[in-house]
């Protein structure tokens, strides 16, 4: 007899196992598969996010930020230190111990709701009046359980370049950039977009010379114009050389090395040499071997997916949530349909409003937005007043020595609602929470101008910001 649940999870990143705990929280039976093993060979919870993607990569930001400053901005605070070492074998297994807590924290909570795990890959192999039924394979064979409900929540790999293999020695992905064993003299990377961006930057301040090649015309489109600018100004003050317009033409790797021949910008050939390069060209759904058509589904032509807004497929009973379906590809978008298609499941009305999910790079210093940008809404035919309030001109930011950065405000002219947020600076990934909060429940730029905020703090800067949108600003 096959096992049969009220709903059954494909995937155990932040998607599936959100999905799969509000589903329990809501009185639900509850299966999760999940395929993933670690390099010992150990089956692992947390999929991307926490295993090789946002966990494991703020672990490592914060080690590198930790030796930068160690290493170069203590002067200032008249602390001198000398002979800083760098010991990157007991880095990389402080990360991995973050990792370990956070994986081990999920199988907790799966233990605590009643949610069985099936280790295996999960596969689609029809329908019957039961529900559907899905094939899970591990390492001690297949067996058939039965699903009244699928979330599918399977997420995403890196996207590879063709003919050039990832050998994690010479040339790495978004993953492999998390474990180098040493810190490269010279680091290519290929893809100047937010991972790229992240990895680039822990390298660099760990001691690499960094060159990143962006094919995209502009550096960080999806930014708001004054972001990008002012991102493209402190990268270049750390060192981070950055090239846009580039056609990639060749990358040619030997056992030390790799070379890159591209066009630039304005058309010359040229060529970069390095010990390493990161391909960090974007991610790719999973959809391999999951046995679609067995339900009658099929990916769109990007391989993502099709869903309605409520993460419903076109198979009756089957959601797909997270990186395998369009949308912004964020560990907490993930997660908030993670909890949406569980709630409807239960017969709930959820709705997400996607103009509201953040969006953050945790570059130094950070920059984080929600809504529109200045150019989209013009684009639109949006009559709006914009806000604008230095980091420099607020204490705590000098005290702390981050005075790089500004926030940015966008307002209707007329209602004044805030229609958008732009900040870099450093925190910007906790500042920007408030415009969230603001913008889901429609609140005017004079909203946040009027509320007390803690003083010294960064967020009086957001006030300032909402302040200048009707040129009123306090402190400048
Ligand atoms: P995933 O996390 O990819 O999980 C999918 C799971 O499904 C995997 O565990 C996989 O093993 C499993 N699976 C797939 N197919 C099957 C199958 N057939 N059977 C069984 N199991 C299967 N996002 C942020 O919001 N903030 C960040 O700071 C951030 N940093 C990142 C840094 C890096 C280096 C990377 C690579 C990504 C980062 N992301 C970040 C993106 C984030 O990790 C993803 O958006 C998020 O993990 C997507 O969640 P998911 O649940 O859809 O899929």
């Amino acid at each position: 007899m096959s096992k049969e649940f009220d709903v059954v999870v494909i995937g155990a990143g932040p998607g599936g196992y959100i999905a799969a705990i509000r589903a329990a929280q809501l009185g639900k039976s509850v299966a999760c598969i999940e395929n993933w093993k670690n390099p010992a060979g150990n089956p692992k919870l947390g999929g991307t996010c926490l295993n090789v993607g946002c966990i494991p990569s703020k672990a490592l930001l914060a080690s590198s930020e930790e030796f930068e400053n160690v290493s170069h901005h203590l002067g200032d605070h008249g602390i001198t230190v000398s002979d800083v070492k760098l010991d990157i074998t007991r880095m990389l297994a402080r990360k991995e111990a973050v990792v370990e807590k956070m994986t081990k924290g999920v199988e907790f909570l799966f233990r605590k709701n009643k949610i069985v795990w099936l280790k295996g890959q999960g596969k689609f192999s029809g329908r019957s009046d039961a529900g559907v039924q899905i094939d899970v394979s591990g390492d001690t064979g297949t067996e058939t359980v039965i699903a009244k409900n699928v979330i599918i929540a399977t997420g995403s790999k890196a996207r590879h370049l063709p003919n050039i293999p990832v050998d994690n020695k010479i040339v790495s992905d978004n993953e492999g950039a998390l474990s180098f064993d040493s810190v490269p003299k010279k680091l290519a990377v290929i893809g100047a977009g937010v991972i790229g961006l992240e990895l680039g930057s822990v390298w660099r301040r760990l001691g690499a010379d960094v060159t990143l090649l962006e094919a995209l015309p502009a550096f960080l489109g999806a930014c708001d114009e004054s972001i990008a600018k002012e991102a493209a100004k402190q990268f270049k003050k750390q060192g981070l050389d950055i090239h846009v317009g580039v056609k990639v033409n060749e990358v040619r790797t030997t056992d030390n090395s790799v070379s890159i021949a591209y066009t630039d910008r304005d058309g010359n050939a040229a060529t970069l040499d390095a010990d390493r390069l990161i391909v960090s060209i974007g991610r790719v759904p999973n959809t391999d071997n999951l046995g679609l058509d067995a339900v009658g589904l099929a990916v769109d032509a990007r391989g993502f997916i099709p869903v309605d807004e409520q993460c419903a497929t076109s198979a009756p009973n089957i959601y797909a949530i997270g990186d395998v379906v369009r949308g912004p590809m964020l560990a907490h978008k993930a997660e908030d349909e993670g909890a949406m298609v569980a709630e409807v499941i239960d017969g709930q009305k959820p709705l997400i409003d996607y103009n509201c999910i953040p969006w953050v790079i945790y570059t130094e210093p950070e920059i984080a937005w929600v809504g529109k940008t200045e150019h989209q809404l013009k684009a639109e035919g949006r009559e709006i007043k914009t806000g604008q309030f230095p980091m420099l001109a607020n204490g705590r930011a000098l005290g702390i020595g981050k005075p790089d950065g500004f926030v940015k405000m966008i307002a209707d002219v007329k209602t004044d609602e805030l229609l958008g947020c732009h900040i870099i600076s450093t925190n910007a990934s906790d500042l920007i929470a408030e415009a969230v909060v603001a913008m889901e429940f429609g609140a005017a730029s004079e909203d946040i101008a009027r509320i007390s905020h803690p003083h010294p703090s960064l967020s009086e800067v957001m006030r300032e910001a909402a302040l200048a949108v009707d040129k009123r600003a306090l402190n400048m």
